[in-house]
């Protein structure tokens, strides 16, 4: 496969989630709950979160938002990824995720979906877009609480 079909697939990936992503909404019930802003492009989000009754693993993951092609998919994808992970391996596959984007590795076989932003790096204009949904997911998590709904984080 050439470099050119690669880019081709990956944008068909991300083009698809955007169009039709499984991810979409509110977890029931909202145990975290985090806005975003990415000021650079004008992409919003707001990610929430329901977690085990330990409170140390995440039951579901969903998202509302708007913004480019770019934040939507990697939202949704950063969704699926991290359904039934414990909280502290959501925290480094954060990590993992912005070490990509700055061009330093990928994710291991088990999530190689999140592989398809790779591509992402290539662009830094658009690195914002694609690490939004980590960012505010990482301050959701963080939070010890729930958060007020009018609290946001921003990427800038
Ligand atoms: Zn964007």
């Amino acid at each position: 496969m050439t470099l050119g079909n690669l880019r081709d697939l990956y944008q068909q990936v991300i083009l698809e989630r955007y169009k039709k992503p499984k991810h979409k909404g509110v977890t029931h019930p909202v145990h975290r709950q985090q806005r975003g802003h990415n000021p650079s492009c004008g992409d919003t989000i707001e990610i929430t979160i329901q977690l085990s009754e330990s409170g140390d693993r995440i039951e579901d993951v969903k998202f509302e938002g708007e913004g480019c092609a770019i934040a939507m998919a990697s939202a949704d994808l950063m969704a699926e990824a991290l359904r039934g992970k414990a909280t502290d391996e959501a925290l480094s596959m954060v990590q993992r995720f912005q070490n990509m984007m700055q061009g330093n590795g990928d994710f291991p076989i088990e999530q190689r979906k999140l592989n398809v932003m790779q591509g992402v790096s290539q662009f830094p204009v658009r690195i914002k877009c694609a690490t939004l949904t980590w960012h505010t997911l990482k301050a959701a998590l963080e939070a010890p609480t729930l958060a007020k709904p009018e609290a946001f984080v921003s990427n800038e």
